[in-house]
C-alpha cells in the first residue's frame, strides 16, 4: 500500500477544521478509525472531527463541559487549569483566544457514545497539545493518511 498525502497548503490544521477541498474523504476517515485501537484515540478522533473543537480545546474539554441529556458540548470562555502550559504561561488559566470560540457545539449519537465511555474513567484528556499532535500524526502514519490530514 501507498501512503497518500492530501495537499494541504501551509500551517496543518486540526481533523475538524479542514477546509471542503482538503477534508478527508470517508475511505481515509474509515481507514483512521480503524487504526484507532482504544478510546482515547476514539475520544481524540472523534472530537476533531465531529465535534470540530481545536487541538488547544480538545486538551482542555472536561466532562463539565458535555451535557448528555442535551447532547451538547459548552466551549467555556475560561477555565483554571493545572497543565504545564496554562500553569507556567497563563497564571494557571486556561482561555479561548476569542469571544467567538465561545459556542454550543451538537454531538452526535457516535460522539456521545465514545464521550460516554471516556468520561467514565476520564474527567479530562490530560496530554499536553504536542502530545496530542504526536497521536495524531502517528495515528495517520498507520492509517497511510497524509500528514496533511491534521
Ligand atoms: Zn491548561
Amino acid at each position: 500500500m501507498q501512503t497518500r498525502r492530501l495537499s494541504v497548503p501551509g500551517k496543518p490544521r486540526p481533523l475538524g477544521q479542514s477546509c471542503k477541498d482538503d477534508a478527508p474523504n470517508p475511505q481515509e476517515l474509515a481507514e483512521l478509525w480503524g487504526v484507532c485501537t482504544s478510546i482515547r484515540d476514539r475520544f481524540i478522533v472523534g472530537v476533531l472531527q465531529w465535534a470540530g473543537l481545536r487541538v488547544g480545546e480538545l486538551c482542555h474539554l472536561r466532562r463539565t463541559w458535555v451535557n448528555f441529556e442535551e447532547n451538547t458540548i459548552e466551549v467555556p470562555r475560561r477555565q483554571s487549569c493545572t497543565c504545564w502550559e496554562c500553569v507556567n504561561r497563563r497564571n494557571g488559566e486556561w482561555k479561548l483566544e476569542t469571544k467567538q470560540g465561545i459556542r454550543t457545539i451538537r454531538i452526535n449519537p457516535l460522539l456521545r457514545t465514545i464521550m460516554l465511555e471516556f468520561f467514565e474513567a476520564h474527567d479530562c484528556l490530560n496530554l499536553t497539545r504536542q502530545r496530542v499532535w504526536q497521536i495524531i500524526k502517528e495515528l495517520c502514519r498507520r492509517a497511510r493518511i497524509g500528514p496533511g490530514f491534521s
